[in-house]
């Protein structure tokens, strides 16, 4: 029986909802390989956010911490990781898609050896996995037939973890040499918003290259203060510096399966859809009865979005 490790990314002391699905894929590998499921976190705030993911029937939550890890370096995490994956002896490690895990993991598949499969989407059996290709045009079934195995996984595809038996709760101490980093921190500039993070968000207000301009994207704001949802943006609205490319909504931006995602002004390009086509209710404003979002859409209004939205506001307004 060999272990499983997943790494579970935190923020302000809390799991983010994305690593609960890894951690939803790493009960499912589990049960398809009769592997140990284990979970690590890393850097400041571990501890505390070891202790929430503590009822999911891991064998161990491993927190490893160091000054070296304060912020975030590829090197500071990758060692990190190395050193959980040594404690553990595990032969397989999994964690959320996210630009962490895109950096990182690919680098210490290498280190161990090991097959990977990114952005998975299902568990077939222990080695067989399913996984998006073409803009999500063809889901592909691949077999991984290394002894180590890497996986990133798509968290929109997971549910929640199911409960399990408590785990301890166990500090690793990992050798670290950060004066050999290749990279330092310099400093972050984080974006602050009062909105919800587009990709933990339920409900989402995304606009296109139909809103003209930032005077017209004022609207989709404006939409998503008035339903307490996220903005979206279309990769057009992003590349004409609208709006901040963090917003974009696809295929080279998030990938996101809201409870509700309201698309303005947005044809629905595949690139697009590839970012939302799992959400659960799809609506789509519209001037052009022919765009492609409507194939997706669950409710379409074919309309003038200057004059739909403010309409919709008023009655938002009056409730
Ligand atoms: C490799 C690659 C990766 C890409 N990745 C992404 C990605 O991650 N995300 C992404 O979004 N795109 C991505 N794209 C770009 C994608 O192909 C499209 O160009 C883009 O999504 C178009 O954005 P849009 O729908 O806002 O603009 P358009 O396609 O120009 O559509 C604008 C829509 O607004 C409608 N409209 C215009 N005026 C009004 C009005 N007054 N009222 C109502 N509707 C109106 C029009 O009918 C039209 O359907 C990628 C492309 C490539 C090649």
């Amino acid at each position: 029986m060999s272990n499983i490790l997943v790494f579970v990314e935190h923020s302000q002391d809390k799991p983010k909802k994305a690593a609960l699905a890894a951690i939803t894929f790493g009960q499912q590998l589990a049960q398809k390989s009769g592997d140990t499921l284990n979970l690590v976190l890393i850097g400041p705030g571990a501890a505390d956010a070891a202790h929430q993911v503590q009822g999911f029937g891991a064998a161990k939550v491993l927190v490893v911490d160091h000054p070296a890890l304060a912020s975030y370096s590829t090197e500071g995490t990758l060692a990190a990781l190395t050193g959980a994956v040594k404690a553990l002896d595990a032969s397989s490690v999994a964690a959320a898609s996210s630009s962490t895990s895109k950096d990182v993991l690919p680098r210490l598949a290498v280190r161990m050896n090991a097959g990977m499969a990114s952005e998975v989407t299902a568990v077939v059996d222990a080695k067989t996995f399913k996984r998006p290709m073409w803009a999500g045009n063809v889901v592909a079934t691949v077999e991984l037939t290394s002894t180590t195995k890497v996986f990133t996984v798509r968290a929109t595809e997971f549910a929640a973890p199911s409960a399990g038996s408590a785990s301890p709760i166990e500090a690793l101490a990992v050798e670290m040499h950060p004066e050999s980093f290749k990279a330092k921190f310099v400093s972050l500039k984080a974006v602050k918003s009062e909105r919800p993070e587009l990709t933990a968000a339920n409900r989402i207000i995304a606009g296109g290259r139909g809103t003209k301009g930032p005077e017209g994207f004022k609207l989709i704001e404006q939409l998503a203060d008035a339903l307490g949802a996220a903005i979206g943006a279309s990769r057009a609205a992003c590349d004409a510096g609208w709006v901040p490319n963090d917003l974009q909504v696809g295929q080279t931006g998030k990938i996101v399966a809201p409870d509700l995602y309201i698309g303005v002004g947005i044809s629905g390009a595949i690139q697009h859809l590839a970012g939302m086509k799992g959400s659960k209710v799809i609506v789509a404003i519209n001037k052009d009865p022919e765009a492609p979002i409507f194939q997706v859409a669950d409710y379409g209004l074919v309309a003038d979005l200057f004059k739909a939205v403010p309409e919709l506001l008023e009655a938002l307004k009056k409730g």
